[in-house]
């Protein structure tokens, strides 16, 4: 279903075929602690038990194991409203740390970070050329550089997020060319390399460390060059039937509007895209007339979609971001809450948000792939299949 190797999409299938064992229900169990952990600043043994449904006796255990690996750390007493103060444990961040990729065409940006999303290795970037050697060359010094950098933390993983689709295409799109690079950066890291598009790895950035660390169920738009999105359920990507899902760009706002790559007319993305602004973007300002006439035609159609994403998915939030800068994030989500339909005011949070990770959060959320697989509790996590990928 999808290119490149990414884990398994339809797990629940793998659950039923496979079964599980006590080993396996271990993992997963230890997933459900570092999931609850990971999302709060620390919490006592008792809470855990509490909010994750486990015997205090098996948190007792897990906790134990996971101090003895140094995933988590002690950090003392909090003194509560009653009883006596519970010793607290938190995700330790300096574990370990990932490495994070994102090729967006002949230039490939990279950094690592700890297991809390900071930012640990600044990385940098480097031209990808049709030349494998001359890959790999750049990322054995990449490699070298982590190592001395990140001395004797261990690095649990390495994503790859690429501004390219990856599943069966539906659309009439420009295939990628560069499909044959990424391939050879997987191959240099080995199996325990994550790949996913730019809009699903910036989803992952925000589940991680961003505006959706709290939130299991949240929709992406991805505004960029590009315009796409991802669709985050009980914590998980969705990728639909052939790997599709999310595609936000190609909704269809006016039957009339403008001819789209994909084939139809008048998709999210020929109102969104910021393609014409190329590297001027950083240039301008919100009162240069070629930004308010890009908003002008923008906002209505973004918030078409967004009336249209609220009612199929009921999302807890939808968060706007990409690599625009926050400046114009700002602007076109004052645009649309100008006219968004008072159907559902009432409630008292905010439906759209914006994404606080700045332009680099597909970058990010490639690192984030690996850390999150590490602490996400999915059912794959009781199929041996998925052991493979969860060292
Ligand atoms: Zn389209």
């Amino acid at each position: 279903m999808v290119l490149l190797g990414v884990q398994p999409t339809n797990i629940e299938a793998d659950v039923v075929k496979f079964g599980n064992s006590a080993a396996l229900t271990r993992t997963y169990n230890r997933a459900v602690i570092l999931d609850a952990l990971r999302r709060t600043e620390s919490l006592s043994r008792v809470e855990l038990a509490r909010l994750s449904g486990l015997t205090p006796q098996a948190v007792r255990n897990i906790v134990e194991d996971l101090l003895a690996e140094g995933f988590v750390k002690q950090i003392g007493r909090r003194k509560g409203l009653r009883g006596q103060p519970q010793i607290e444990v938190a995700i330790n961040p300096d574990r370990g740390y990932s490495l994070g990729f994102h090729v967006t065409g002949s230039e490939c940006r990279y950094l690592g970070t700890n297991l809390v999303g900071d930012v640990v290795f600044e990385g940098g970037a480097f031209k990808l050329t049709s030349d494998a050697a001359e890959i790999r060359r750049s990322l054995e010094q990449i490699e070298a550089a982590c190592s001395q950098s990140m001395q004797d933390r261990a690095r649990l993983g390495v994503g790859i997020a690429v501004s390219a689709p990856l599943a069966m295409p539906r659309h009439r799109e420009p295939h990628s060319d560069y499909l044959e690079q990424v391939r050879t950066i997987q191959h240099f890291f080995g199996p325990d390399t994550w790949i996913e598009n730019d809009a699903n790895a910036a989803a992952m950035a925000e589940n991680l460390s961003g505006t959706a660390k709290e939130r299991s169920d949240f929709l992406y738009i991805f505004i960029g060059a590009g315009v796409g999105g991802a669709i985050v359920r009980d914590s998980k990507l969705q990728r639909g039937y052939r790997g599709n899902a999310g595609e936000f760009g190609h909704i269809l706002v006016d039957p009339n509007g403008p001819q789209c790559h994909c084939g139809n007319r008048g998709c999210l993305h020929t109102y969104l895209s910021l393609a014409e602004f190329g590297d001027r973007i950083d240039r301008l300002g919100s009162d240069d007339g070629e930004i308010k006439a890009w908003l002008a035609r923008a906002v209505p159609p973004l918030t078409r979609a967004i009336v249209t994403l609220e009612n199929a998915f009921d999302p807890d939030r939808i968060i706007l971001g990409g690599t625009a800068p926050g400046w114009l994030l700002e602007l076109l989500l004052a645009g649309v809450q100008e006219i968004l339909p008072s159907t559902c005011t009432d409630e008292a949070h905010q439906r759209v948000e914006i994404s606080r990770l700045g332009t680099t959060s597909a970058l990010l959320g490639a690192s984030a792939l690996p850390l999150l697989n590490l602490m996400t509790p999915h059912p794959g996590l009781l199929t041996k299949q998925s052991l493979e990928g969860m060292r």
